[in-house]
């Protein structure tokens, strides 16, 4: 019996193609050979905040046995779906694909893995593990594929994990509107909410993309069972040609790492980190909201950007004083702004009193006192008193935020936030391979 890890990343365009449609088709043409699969297949976002990445950043996995003799006709299959499917004329496609032999994963290809979800790695590193590993590669044109191929393989997801459940279209209806029930929607996150998330945001269908992909719609959520069963209630008025349930990092901050001290962050680093806002929050052009936070190391711009939405109102609240946990990415310094954190969400941890100072009032008449000048105290226009030592009143005014997480609505999310519905939840153990997960 052979254990055969396929991993494939970078095979989609702009202009469509998709790398999750590729897979189901592997899916498909793999079933035929009487393979059995050992694990869902496997969505992985890779770092979002890397500044080479593909259009929707996922690199996808296969886990499979198969007897001996197979082998050469399933690294066949392999071969020729990539092929066919990817976008090899677009400049920026540049597909990876590797096979890793074995039931269990070596710890090197898993740590790399973490790597490349979180932070930034170089195609050498790469060439480097697959060699060091034994995995198989084979690349195409600039061989950047390969990052995400072997990132895929290496992903376990042993402590976190969600499902997505993808349906896809007939060709014939790529580039035209999605064609689904909205009522149905709505009624299918009614029933299946928390346990299925990014459903709809104020009304509107999140589960459908928008581009010439063949995706007709994706469900997210905590088990096989659930986006199964979302989709059972979900009444497409289109019809699907095939869907497959993936085993995804989606919804899981598994890109985020927490850092000690500002002092240690990168750029393109995917960070949690703890900071005392040190100036009033700033609104620029273009609706963005710039908030800037210090530690003991030193200080670091973060910002809310326009399409977060109601987000930013919360950002607009936050005083000096204030102690938050910021989660988002780095962007590197440019000539238009200093290096800064791209808001994925906050934490506010310490809320500090915002006192408002205004002149005492006269102990004599009430009326509210005027300075005197400089170092001079107070007097009182209506009845004269002159004080010189009188403080003055200071007034607590209430602040309208809390201590908890606050989160840009569900549209502005990257496929890696956990949303709300996951907060403090994890699915730890895998589940075995039920069926049905796929069609046809
Ligand atoms: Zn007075």
């Amino acid at each position: 019996m052979t254990f055969l890890h396929i991993g494939f990343d970078d095979t989609d365009s702009p202009s469509g193609g998709c790398t999750t449609y590729l897979c189901a088709r592997m899916v498909e043409s793999l079933s035929l050979l009487n393979v059995d699969f050992t694990d869902y297949p496997m969505l992985i976002r890779l770092n979002p905040n890397a500044p080479f990445r593909t259009r929707g950043n996922a690199a996808l996995c296969l886990r499979i046995k198969f007897d001996d003799d197979l082998e050469n006709r399933v690294k066949q299959i392999v071969l020729n779906e990539i092929k066919n499917g990817a976008d090899l004329a677009f400049k920026n496609t540049n597909p990876g694909i590797a096979f890793y032999e074995g039931e269990t994963l070596p710890d090197l290809i898993k740590k790399f893995s973490k790597k490349v979800i979180q932070d930034i790695v170089v195609v050498n590193e790469a060439l480097r593990l697959a060699k060091n590993v034994g995995a198989e590669i084979c690349t195409f044109k600039n061989e950047r594929g390969v990052i995400g191929a072997l990132a895929a393989i290496g992903a376990l997801l042993e402590n976190d994990h969600t499902y997505e459940l993808i349906t896809y279209r007939k060709p014939e209806n790529y580039g035209k509107p999605r064609k689904l029930d909205i009522d149905s929607v709505i009624n299918m996150n009614s029933i299946t909410s928390p346990r299925t998330f990014c459903n709809l945001d104020d009304g509107r269908m999140l589960i459908t993309p928008h581009g010439p992909d063949p995706i007709l719609y994706g469900v997210r959520g905590d088990s096989a069972e659930i986006v199964f069963a979302a989709k059972n209630m979900i009444k497409s008025l289109e019809p699907i040609e095939r869907w497959v349930i993936f085993r995804t990092n989606q919804g899981t901050d598994m890109h985020l790492r927490f850092l000690s001290s500002i002092s240690r962050v990168r750029p393109y680093l995917s960070v949690i980190l703890n900071g005392e806002v040190s100036n009033k929050p700033k609104t620029v052009s273009g609706g963005h909201v710039i908030i800037p936070i210090k530690d003991h190391t030193g200080k670091i711009d973060c910002a809310a950007y326009e399409p977060t939405g109601g987000f930013r109102e919360v950002i607009k609240n936050l005083i000096p004083g204030d102690l938050i946990r910021v989660y988002g990415g780095v962007r590197p310094a440019s000539s238009l702004h200093p290096i800064t954190i791209n808001l994925e969400k906050i934490e506010i941890l310490k809320i500090a009193p915002l006192v408002l100072k205004s002149n005492p009032k006269c102990p004599k008449c009430g009326k509210r006192m005027k300075s005197a000048g400089k170092n001079k105290g107070f007097k009182c226009k209506k009845c004269g008193l002159k004080l010189k030592e009188i403080e003055k009143s200071s007034l607590e005014i209430p602040r309208n935020i809390t201590k908890k997480m606050y989160l840009p609505p569900p549209r502005a999310h990257r496929h890696l936030t956990r949303p709300i519905e996951r907060i403090n939840k994890v699915t730890k153990k895998p589940e075995t391979v039920f069926t049905p997960w796929h069609h046809p």
